[in-house]
């Protein structure tokens, strides 16, 4: 059985504008697949994709050798293959903590069953036991500190991207994507950002970033793939594809950028 992700072939038409087109790519576990290209290049349909959100035409996606593709994001998720973070930040009005739990909802179903057959002080005790534990294991993985108890109301952006990763990790997903994760950030959290990207590859964690800053595409990445109109034109290491003569006619006008 393949691990990680491979995805074959698939392609995604909008009322005849082509989105995507026989796209093919592997994500193995432990590795950072970087995804560039210009606006319109098809980047937010492949995540769509992925997770399940857009129905793809042809092709096929599969998690740890099963296909994927077909089954709804819900089935995807509560499955723990693939898991995706926004470009927009989005925090839930609750305390830090509670915000990663969220995320590990599919883990306490079990005995969120027993506490509505038996809703016992003690059946809802395991279960905010066995969320708070999956929390934990998602913010050590990240190297953070406990989000703790407080509301998030005066967190700074950094923070907050740093904790809807965390949130992400705590489903457990075997493929996490992330959708520009140091967009709008300074210097400073943009570089822990990639730290945390770094110790899940570490742990063998398979991520795919999109991402429009080339300096942390090369810092990141493993692999990079450059999408132009729905199709890979360029694959490689970020040496191979900043050498590449696709990802240069991709980026004409933009090279300093990338080298
Ligand atoms: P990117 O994220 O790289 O900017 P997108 O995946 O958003 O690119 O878009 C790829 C192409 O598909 C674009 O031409 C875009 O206009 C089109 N597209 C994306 N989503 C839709 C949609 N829901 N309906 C119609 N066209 C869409
Ligand atoms: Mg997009």
């Amino acid at each position: 059985m393949a691990e990680g992700l491979e995805v074959r072939n698939i392609s995604k038409r909008f009322q005849g504008v082509r989105a995507l087109h026989a796209v093919t790519f592997e994500v193995q576990p432990g590795e950072v697949l970087g995804i560039i290209g210009p606006n319109g290049a098809g980047k937010s349909t492949l995540l769509g994709a992925l997770t399940g959100f857009v129905p793809i035409d042809a092709g096929e996606i599969l998690c740890d050798g099963e296909r994927i593709d077909g089954r709804g994001p819900a089935a995807i998720a509560a499955a723990g293959y693939v898991v995706r973070t926004f470009q927009t930040t989005r925090v839930l009005d609750l305390s830090g903590r509670d915000n990663v739990k969220v995320g590990a909802h599919r883990f306490g179903w079990r005995s969120m069953l027993a506490s509505l057959v038996a809703p016992t002080r003690r059946n809802e005790r395991r279960e905010e036991e066995v969320l708070g534990a999956r929390a934990r294991v998602a913010w050590e993985a990240l190297g953070m500190s406990d989000p703790g108890t407080e509301r998030l109301d005066d967190a700074d952006a950094g923070t907050l991207r740093l904790l809807q990763i965390c949130r992400a990790m705590a489903a457990g997903p075997r493929i996490l994507l992330l959708d520009e994760p140091t967009a709008g950030l300074d210097r400073a959290a943009a570089r822990s950002v990639c730290a945390a990207v770094r110790s899940l590859r570490d742990q063998g964690v398979g991520v795919v970033l999109v991402e429009h800053d080339l300096g942390i595409v090369r810092q990141v990445c493993d692999r990079v793939a450059v999408l132009s109109a729905g199709e890979i034109v360029a694959i490689g290491s970020p040496a191979e594809v900043a050498a590449d003569p696709a990802t240069s006619a991709v980026y004409a006008g933009e090279e300093a950028a990338w080298i």
